[in-house]
């Protein structure tokens, strides 16, 4: 019986594809030549390499894989997707028992040791492929705007301005990430300006019906700083093309002036990124956004952006486990777990969505330093039982029917840290289908590829 097996037996009414999804997101998977079956060349501006070894640096990995880098481009692993339309992330990790195989010409498989999983893999379909588009002042569009089929990602600043002050989140490695980018040559530049952006954003949007996007930067020492240069974004992307996006920010809490600001300038969502909704440890894991704003200004915040962008278009980010970490951390997996569970139901009361990310020792962030937390990494089980919290609050407050499809959208970017597919699959077959309320069918790459994979089978059973 493998891990999955007993998994399903103890979760009987989480689907498998969550199971396996969770179980791969939290676990990893051995680095093998495989994988780069799975993977796809990306912008060094906007790529990292996902690890849960705090050694696996990009310079190590520069020298054990040199082929995966090329120029300013890295090769990396893109998800794994299942038929439900869920995808998995392949974040390496040294000691996983799980690896990527491929079994036959262009079919992958997952493996928990010597067995293979029963579960369907599909690699999605390449990416349309663009002509090298290029600013007015020579910049490749692809280091401005990071396109995701017909989703985008812009990193107004790649910099943090905490961990200048020592008050960086304590499992972050934002900062130290761009320098082990700069120190095996990959160009990441900390600032992008938003006209440029935008003129890129423009070039990409001309061409390609672009659905829905968002932002995203570090942390700012001072809100002044933060709130001018989300503006400016919101603004000129708001403005760029003929037609409108599903623009999203993901920020720090903001006062309610901003958010109407934001609202009024063309923002239709907003996610915090709060990372542990308890009130003893978020100060100590985050010291700067606690010192960005008290525990009672980010509550008071989510609430202000459900009266000003209404339920279904705000999330919360959180992190699995990161109350278990440290000598002030739970003592116990289970701890840490109701504390998340009544978290997310204080959340989900107040008609917020909050995802949940797996833990990482990120080379370079300070819980990855500490030797004693090594051994800290909450099981599957965890995650599991959070899930099962969070559906029965989203049912018991009937939010799964009010939730803005693009707030996780199902398409690529943003859904992975989404813990509430139990209950969208109780509702629906695939994400392609969840999707296909908003996006139609021409543009929904997702129900057009589920779908090539059924006719697929079925011509393979006839
Ligand atoms: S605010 Fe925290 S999580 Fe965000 S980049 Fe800075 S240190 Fe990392």
């Amino acid at each position: 019986m493998t891990r999955i097996d007993e998994l399903e037996k103890k979760y009987p009414t989480i689907p498998k594809d969550v199971i396996v999804k969770w179980d791969v997101f939290c676990r990893g998977v051995r680095d093998n030549r495989d994988i780069d079956k799975a993977s796809v060349w990306r912008s060094a501006a906007h790529s990292s390499y996902q690890s849960f070894d705090e050694d696996y640096t990009l310079e190590r990995l520069k020298r054990e894989t040199p082929w995966r880098f090329k120029g300013d481009a890295m090769l990396v692993p893109d998800w794994i997707w299942m038929s439900s339309g869920l995808a998995f992330p392949l974040y390496r990790k040294e000691h996983s028992t799980y690896t990527i195989r491929e079994v036959k010409e262009g079919r992958l498989a997952l493996f928990d040791g010597e067995e293979m999983i029963d579960v369907d893999l599909h690699v999605a379909p390449p990416r349309d492929r663009m002509p090298e588009l290029k600013t007015s002042k020579g910049t490749p569009a692809a280091e401005l705007v990071s396109l995701e089929r017909r989703c985008y990602n812009v990193w107004p600043v790649r910099f943090c301005e905490y961990f200048t002050t020592g008050e960086e989140c304590k499992f972050c490695n934002f900062n130290p990430t761009q320098e082990q980018a700069r120190a095996v040559g990959l160009n990441r530049p900390v600032t992008i300006n938003p006209d440029e952006t935008a003129e890129a954003f423009k070039l990409y949007g001309s061409r390609l019906r672009l659905i829905e996007g968002h932002l995203e930067s570090g942390g700012f020492a001072t809100s002044e700083t933060e709130a001018s240069v989300n503006m400016r974004f919101v603004d000129r992307l708001s403005n760029a093309l003929p037609y409108r996006t599903h623009l999203k920010l993901v920020a720090e809490a903001m006062p309610r002036k901003e958010l109407q600001r934001l609202r009024d300038a063309g923002l239709v969502g907003i996610r915090f990124q709060m990372e542990a909704v308890d009130e003893r440890l978020f100060p100590i894991i985050n010291p700067g956004k606690a010192k960005h704003m008290s525990w009672e200004g980010w509550l008071e915040a989510f609430q202000d952006a459900v009266d000003i962008y209404g339920v279904g278009n705000v999330g919360c980010k959180t992190i699995g486990g990161v109350t278990m970490q440290g000598p002030e951390g739970y003592a116990t997996w289970q701890e840490a777990r109701d504390s998340h569970i009544e978290g997310d139901k204080w959340m989900i009361s107040h008609g917020i969505f909050p995802s949940m990310d797996s833990l990482r020792w990120a080379p370079g962030s300070p819980y990855s330093r500490d030797l004693a937390n090594r051994s800290k990494y909450p099981p599957t089980e965890f995650f599991l039982d959070c899930i099962v919290g969070h559906d029965k609050a989203m049912n018991e407050h009937g939010l799964y029917d009010k939730m803005n499809k693009f707030l996780y959208c199902g398409l690529d970017c943003q859904h992975r840290p989404y813990c509430g597919e139990m209950g969208i699959l109780q509702r629906v077959p695939d994400f392609g289908t969840w999707m296909s309320a908003v996006v139609p069918y021409e543009q929904n790459w997702l129900a057009q590829f589920l779908d090539s994979v059924k006719e697929k089978e079925c011509v393979k059973t006839t």
